[in-house]
C-alpha cells in the first residue's frame, strides 16, 4: 500500500481495494517503525488521523467520489492545526496549540484528506538542510547520513520512504523544491498569492508559499486544486479562478519553448547535476519542446538581495514571539525587559538569532537605504529578468540545486556556505513565479533535482511538462532501499 501514489490510492479507495481507515492504519505503522531512522515527524495525530480516516470512510459509503476522499498526508509543522500542537519547529512553540485550522488545513480536510501528523522542517523555515529544527535533524532516506534538505525536510523524508504519499510544504526561498530534489520527490511553489499563507506561520511574507510535495507530477495537481484559492481572509491572497490541474496534464508538448539561462550551468554546479539537467533537455526535445539560450542576467545578485529580505521581514514576523501572549516563557522574570530578553533568548535557536539580528540592522535607521532598499531594486531587477525571458520562452529550465545532498553537519558551521545552496530557487521568490522541482536522475546514488519556471499563475503549464516527462521516464518510481 505504501508504494502508491495519491492517484493510485484514489482508484483503489473508489475500487475498495482497501479503505481509508486500513490504508491509515498501515501508514500509522510504518511511521511507528520506521521514522526513528528519519526523525520527519514532530508530532503524529494517530486518534484524529482514524477518526478523519472513518469519516471518509463513510462519506464514501454515502456515495461521496472526490478523488482525495480518504487520501493520508500530513502538514509541514507550520500550518496551524486546531489542537494540536504547531511549533514550527522551534523551542518557543513547542508548547503551542493552535486554536485554529490555517486555510490550506481547512481546505485538505474539507475534501477529505487524513492529516497523520506535523512534520519536521528547519526552526521558523530558515534552512536549506533541515538541522535547525528544535526536534533534532531529518535524515534523507537516500544516505541516512546526509540531509534531506530544507526547510521542508520532514515532508520530503517521509514521502520519500514511502510513510505518507504526499504532504504540504512552504517556500520562501526554495523549501519545497529543494528538498524535493534532494529526496527524488516532485514539489511545487505556486505563483505568490495563488494558496491562502491565513494559518501559515509567517517567515518572510512577500516570499512565503505554501505547496504541495508528492512523488509526480499528477499528485501536486491533485493537492493544488484544493489547496489552492482565494482567500479573503489573506490580503494577498488572489482572487482568480483556480485553474483544472489535472486536465491539462495530458497537453503535449510540441511546440514548447524551454529556455536554459545560461548563468544556471556556470561555475559552482556540479557538472554531473548539468549533465542530466541537459538530458532532460533531450527528452524534452523528444517530445516536441524547442531550446532557447537565454540570460538571467541578475542571478548573481539573488543571494545578498533574498539574504537581506528575508531576515528583515522575519525579524519583523518574528517580534510577535515576546514571551506574553503565546510560546515559550523564561522562568521567574524580575521584570518585562528581562521577560521579552530571556524568553526570546532561550526561545529561539541559533539560526533563527543570527536572521533576526541581520534583519534588525538591514531596517534600522541608517542602513535601511543602504541595504533594505537597494535589495528591494534588485528584487525588481530579477523580477524584470524574469519577465523578458517570458516573452521569448514558456518555460525555464535549469538545476534546482547546486549539488546533491550533503552530509549532516557539513555545512552547518559555514551558514553562507548553506545560503549559497539557494542560488537557482530563490529568484523565484523574489519574483512570485511558480517554480517546479521533479526527480532527472542520480548522482553517486544520490538524487538530482530539475527546476522548471513559468510566467505567473501558469502551475498548469509546469505540472504539465512534469506529467509528460515522468511518462517517459522512471527516476521518480526509484524508492531508496531500506524502505
Ligand atoms: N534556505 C532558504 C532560507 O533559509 C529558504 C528557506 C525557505 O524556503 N523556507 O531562507
Amino acid at each position: 500500500m505504501h508504494n502508491l501514489t495519491l492517484s493510485d490510492i484514489a482508484r483503489a479507495l473508489a475500487e475498495k481495494t482497501f479503505s481509508a481507515e486500513e490504508l491509515t492504519r498501515s501508514l500509522l505503522g510504518r511511521i511507528q517503525q520506521l521514522d526513528p531512522q528519519l526523525n520527519s515527524f514532530i508530532t503524529v495525530t494517530e486518534a484524529q488521523a482514524l477518526a478523519q480516516a472513518k469519516a471518509a470512510d463513510a462519506r464514501r459509503a454515502a456515495g461521496e467520489t472526490g478523488a482525495l476522499l480518504g487520501a493520508p498526508i500530513a502538514h509541514k509543522d507550520l500550518f496551524c492545526t486546531q489542537g494540536v500542537r504547531t511549533s514550527c519547529a522551534s523551542k518557543m512553540l513547542d508548547n503551542f496549540i493552535a486554536p485554529y485550522n490555517a486555510t490550506v488545513v481547512e481546505k485538505l480536510a474539507a475534501v477529505g484528506c487524513v492529516s497523520l501528523g506535523k512534520l519536521n522542517m528547519d526552526e521558523f523555515a530558515m534552512g536549506s538542510a533541515n538541522e535547525s529544527s528544535h526536534y533534532g535533524p531529518v535524515k534523507n532516506p537516500w544516505d541516512l547520513t546526509r540531509v534531506p534538505g530544507g526547510s521542508s525536510g520532514g515532508s520530503a523524508a517521509a514521502i520519500a520512504a514511502r510513510l505518507i504519499p504526499a504532504a504540504t510544504g512552504s517556500d520562501t526561498g526554495g523549501s519545497i523544491r529543494q528538498p524535493a530534489a534532494l529526496t527524488n520527490l516532485t514539489g511545487l511553489k505556486p505563483t505568490y498569492g495563488r494558496v491562502s499563507r491565513w494559518g501559515m506561520i509567517a517567515y518572510a511574507s512577500s516570499l512565503d508559499q505554501g505547496g504541495p510535495l508528492a512523488r509526480t507530477a499528477e499528485d501536486c495537481a491533485l493537492l493544488l486544486g484544493s489547496m489552492a484559492g482565494f482567500d479573503p481572509k489573506d490580503s494577498t491572497s488572489v482572487d482568480q479562478p483556480v485553474d483544472d490541474y489535472l486536465a491539462s496534464l495530458n497537453q503535449p508538448l510540441s511546440g514548447l519553448r524551454v529556455g536554459l539561462p545560461k548563468e544556471y550551468f556556470g561555475a559552482g554546479l556540479d557538472s554531473r547535476i548539468g549533465a542530466a539537467i541537459l538530458a532532460v533537455v533531450e527528452e524534452l526535445k523528444k517530445l516536441g519542446a524547442t531550446v532557447k539560450d537565454i540570460s538571467l542576467p541578475n542571478l548573481q545578485h539573488a543571494i545578498p538581495a533574498y539574504y537581506v529580505i528575508a531576515p528583515a521581514e522575519a525579524s519583523s514576523n518574528l517580534s510577535r514571539f515576546d514571551g506574553v501572549r503565546y510560546g515559550h516563557r523564561c522562568d521567574s522574570p524580575v521584570n518585562l525587559e528581562d521577560l521579552y530578553k530571556r524568553s526570546r533568548a532561550e526561545g529561539f535557536g541559533a539560526e533563527v538569532k543570527r536572521r533576526i539580528m541581520v534583519g534588525t540592522y538591514a531596517l534600522s535607521a541608517g542602513y535601511y537605504d543602504a541595504y533594505y532598499i537597494k535589495a528591494q531594486k534588485i528584487r525588481r531587477l530579477i523580477k524584470n529578468d524574469f519577465v523578458s525571458a517570458f516573452n521569448e520562452v514558456d518555460v525555464i529550465l535549469g538545476p534546482t540545486t547546486p549539488n546533491p545532498a550533503w552530509k549532516l553537519g557539513e555545512k552547518s558551521s559555514d551558514p553562507v556556505a548553506a545560503y549559497l545552496e539557494d542560488i537557482y530557487t530563490i529568484t523565484a521568490n523574489l519574483a512570485g513565479i511558480p517554480g517546479l522541482s521533479m526527480p532527472a536522475g542520480f548522482v553517486d546514488g544520490l538524487p538530482v533535482g530539475v527546476q522548471l519556471l513559468a510566467p505567473y499563475f501558469q502551475e498548469g503549464r509546469l505540472l504539465n511538462v512534469a506529467h509528460q516527462y515522468q511518462q517517459v521516464t522512471d527516476w521518480h518510481t526509484q524508492a531508496p532501499s531500506g524502505f
